[in-house]
């Protein structure tokens, strides 16, 4: 399935990530057919600057919030406040066995860098923004 991004969906995303450097955020991103339309903050679990953990309570309410709206989760957030868009070790075993697209919002440069990766961080996604 192709995904893209609205132009809004990145400005909030990157609103969100620049209000909680120097700690990672992380978070959900819902769609329809595709569509990124909604980002879903959630509380980093770790508060950490280089480490992040989705607040497990958090992301199950919102996989209900999504459902309930009909949207799918395609993705998930987390940013790197002082490293490159590259995925740690320790973000890899996260990912393992996880479904869901992952991005990463790298601050380390004046002009923020979002890359979008497949499940497992097997290869890159080009990030298309409609
Ligand atoms: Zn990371």
């Amino acid at each position: 399935m192709s995904i893209t991004f609205r132009s809004s969906v990145i400005r909030t995303l990157l609103a969100d990530v620049r209000a909680r450097a120097p700690q990672e955020a992380c978070g959900l991103l819902g769609a329809a057919g595709g569509d990124v339309c909604l980002v879903l903050p959630l509380t980093n679990a770790l508060a950490s600057p280089d480490r992040f953990r989705l607040d497990p309570r958090e992301q199950f309410d919102s996989a209900r919030l999504l459902r309930a709206r009909g949207l799918d989760l395609v993705a998930i957030y987390h940013s790197h406040p002082h490293t490159d868009a590259v995925p740690s070790l320790e973000d890899r075993e996260l990912a393992r066995g996880v479904p869901h697209l992952q991005m990463i919002v790298s601050l380390v440069d004046p002009e923020p860098r979002l890359r979008l990766f497949e499940p497992e961080y097997r290869g890159e996604r080009p990030l298309v923004v409609v």
